[in-house]
């Protein structure tokens, strides 16, 4: 089953904002993150054990996000 928000993550506390918070494996903040897999970095631990357990983080063209294709 495919889950739509990915809020399941280890997540710790940024020093001296009191109400931020980031991914305790690539350290990308939660509302960047904003419960897509896809907006954990590639070599988040998460994020890797999500897609062998089998989801698939599709490319999709997100806002800011370069995806490499197309490159000969
Ligand atoms: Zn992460």
């Amino acid at each position: 089953m495919k889950k739509l928000f990915y809020i399941d993550y280890p997540q710790e506390h940024v020093e001296g904002q009191a109400h931020t918070y980031r991914c305790a494996y690539c350290k990308v903040i939660t509302t960047t993150i904003n419960g897509r897999l896809e907006g954990h970095l590639p070599t988040c631990e998460y994020r890797i054990k999500m897609e062998q357990t089998g989801y698939e983080a599709r490319g999709k063209v997100q806002p800011g996000v370069t995806v490499a294709d197309d490159f000969d």
